[in-house]
């Protein structure tokens, strides 16, 4: 018998990973289809990409987009729903085998809680799950079968550099880092840079919130945090590098001394399509690396005084508990605020630091306590913008 394709909900279907997520399965009917496609608040894109991929659920996180999502679907045959209690009945389905985490921020975390209970395969992209509760889904995930595939670059060619290999031979993570727009700028430029400035990343094309994550270096802290829950090693072994030219996704050191990378040009559809395949590499997933283009790959150490907020992660994973919950939920509102332009650059930091200070830590949180976390340090870091 023929195998049939494995069918994939998307969460997250309208943005930078969903889409291009969307692409390969498109281009690979044989392999995959898309069962479940679900997004934020933009109802014309998730309408526009039901009608082309034609999944058997399309779901709107916003309630009050969904009598036009019922309006365009319906007369096809496409069942739809809305919010969040519906997206997370979504990844449980029957009909769904592996589900893609590609929502923005916290919104990721209820749904792929539900997938883990539900036994399914996840391709994880949505890094603030790890970054919120990496002790609570590690334990999920011990009492579940589903497996976790990293999407994120870097945690991809780590998984890469891994395989085969005793985990126990492992003394470093190095995770590279582009070092964002404002890698040369003096600190006095940076903390006049706006949104327009922040927003311009030298290599790569994603998402707002992630694009100003990585100007600040927020994004190298949680993926320093991802990295951790995903493969389970300490802290102290995880580093970050800076590597201007994101073609050395990042890096192994074994007790020998070895050192095994993973390159390729910044180029999401590769990991995407790892994850997908559960490790197994996809023809033609992305352009050939031609090496000779490159006179030089270089790496430089990360300045954490322009970029404090690149030091929260040792003090997320020091302290435990909800105190990455607390730093991401800030950063959230933060980011979205610099945005707007209502705070400067170095603003989401102070926020984020402040909120630390105001919100009480919780040493071992259990799903309540994570809801409740979020929900007052988004009010407490709201109300110190306003
Ligand atoms: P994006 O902003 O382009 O897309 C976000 C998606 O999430 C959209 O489809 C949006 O509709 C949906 N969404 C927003 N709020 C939602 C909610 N409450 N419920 C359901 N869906 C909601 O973001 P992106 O760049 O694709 O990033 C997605 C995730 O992947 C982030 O966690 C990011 O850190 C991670 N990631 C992205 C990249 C990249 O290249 N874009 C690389 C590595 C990791
Ligand atoms: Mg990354």
């Amino acid at each position: 018998m023929l195998d049939q394709p494995k069918r994939i909900a998307v969460i997250g279907a309208s943005g930078s990973i969903g889409t291009q997520t969307l692409e390969i399965i498109g281009s690979h009917p044989e392999k995959y289809r898309a069962t479940v496609l679900a997004a934020g608040s933009r109802v014309d894109k998730l309408i526009e990409l039901s009608l082309r991929h034609r999944p058997a659920l399309a779901v709107i996180a916003d309630e009050s987009k969904h009598a036009a999502l019922s309006e365009a679907l319906r007369p096809l045959g496409i069942s739809t729903a809305a919010g969040e209690k519906a997206l997370c009945e979504a990844v449980c389905r029957d009909d769904v085998d592996t589900v893609v985490t590609a929502t923005v921020g916290y919104s990721g975390l209820a749904p792929t809680i539900a997938a883990i209970r539900a036994d399914k395969d996840i391709a994880l992209a949505n890094k603030e799950t790890l970054v919120v509760a990496g002790s609570y889904i590690d334990r999920l995930l011990s009492r579940s079968r589903s497996k976790v595939y990293p999407v994120d670059s870097e945690h991809s060619a780590i998984y890469q550099c891994l395989a085969g290999e005793d985990r126990s031979k492992v003394r470093r993570l190095i995770i590279t880092a582009s070092g964002g727009p404002f890698r040369t700028w003096e600190r006095e430029r940076i903390a006049l840079a706006k949104a327009a400035d922040a927003l311009k990343h030298p290599n790569w094309s994603m998402g707002a919130k992630i694009t100003i994550d990585s100007a600040t270096m927020m994004n190298k802290a949680f993926e320093i945090i991802e990295a951790k829950w995903l493969f389970g090693v300490h802290s102290q072994k995880i580093t970050a590098v800076v590597h201007p030219q994101s073609i050395v996704h990042s890096m192994v050191e074994f007790v020998d001394g070895a050192i095994k990378a993973q390159l390729g040009l910044p180029d999401m559809k590769l990991p995407i399509a790892y994850a997908l395949g559960e490790a197994a590499r996809l023809d033609d997933a992305e352009k050939p690396l031609s090496l000779s283009d490159f006179t030089s790959l270089t790496f430089e150490a990360p300045d954490a005084g322009r970029f404090p907020c690149l030091s929260l992660a040792a003090k997320a994973l020091d302290e435990g508990g909800n105190c990455a919950c607390i730093i991401n939920a800030a950063n959230e509102i933060a980011v979205a605020a610099f945005l707007k332009d209502r705070i400067p650059f170095y603003g989401i930091y102070d926020i984020i630091e402040r909120t630390l200070d105001h919100i009480e830590r919780i040493e071992s949180p259990d799903y309540e306590d994570y809801v409740a976390t979020n929900d007052e340090a988004r009010r407490y870091a709201s109300t110190l913008i306003n």
